[in-house]
């Protein structure tokens, strides 16, 4: 998951850093509630952990804001007397909350609800052509055959076919499969890019992954003639 952290005091968005990057999640910190707001409007992220009291804009601003435009799941840190603050953030449109102090157990428990709950609501598998990925057993099949991909290209494949017919760029794709910031210098998206192809279309005659030049990559069913 891609988690965003809107926490003033270093020492716990710290250790939920840490916490939540061991466990293989990608995560975001934000310290203001300025830059937090910008940071949950702008990214995309599946769970947002926010704190209730931020310097700038408080947390039940962003969360207002932030649930008129998205559905992603929040769960407001509350002081340990804010029984106040906990149902105002329930009313507002948190999925949950904690009372601090809170132990990363606890938070990594909610998480998991949380993600449960919303991986319902998701489709389980994803259909483009022949292509079947399916999303829970993590598996590839083209025409019934099973493909075998690596975590990388899996998460990559996943990425662009939540978006088919849509073209992401090199950035758009380094930063939601790798977390780094596109620099000119790496060209790991071409390499895994290139690998991908190799296994999903290469024996096809319908190819699915196809390069837009001087602006990504998109996943569609096109026919071999005309591909780009
Ligand atoms: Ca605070």
């Amino acid at each position: 998951m891609r988690v965003l952290i809107i926490e003033d005091e270093p020492k716990t968005a710290d250790y939920l850093r840490r916490g939540l990057t061991e466990q293989g999640h990608v995560v975001d910190v934000e310290h203001n509630g300025i830059d937090g707001r910008h940071a949950a409007l702008e990214g995309r992220h599946d769970v947002i952990v926010l704190d209730a009291m931020l310097p700038g804009i408080d947390g039940f601003e962003i969360l207002r804001d932030v649930r008129r435009v998205k559905q992603v799941a929040i769960i407001m840190l509350t002081a340990r007397d804010g029984i106040e603050d906990r149902v105002r953030g329930l009313q507002d449109g948190a999925d949950d909350y904690l009372v601090k102090p809170f132990s990363f157990l606890e938070l990594s428990a909610r998480l998991h609800a949380l993600s449960r709950r919303s991986r319902q609501t998701e489709p389980t598998t994803i259909t483009i052509g022949d292509m079947v990925l399916d999303l829970l057993g993590r598996k590839v099949q083209r025409g019934g055959d099973r493909i075998d991909l690596t975590a990388k290209e899996f998460s990559l494949l996943t990425t662009l076919a939540r978006r088919p017919g849509q073209v992401l760029s090199r950035t758009e794709i380094a930063e939601l499969v790798w977390d780094i910031h596109f620099d000119s210098n790496t060209n790991v998206v071409e390499v895994a890019v290139k690998r991908l192809r190799a296994k999903l279309d290469g024996p096809y005659p319908l190819k699915l992954l196809h390069t837009m030049r001087g602006m990504g990559y998109v996943l569609e069913a096109r026919a071999a003639e005309g591909t780009a």
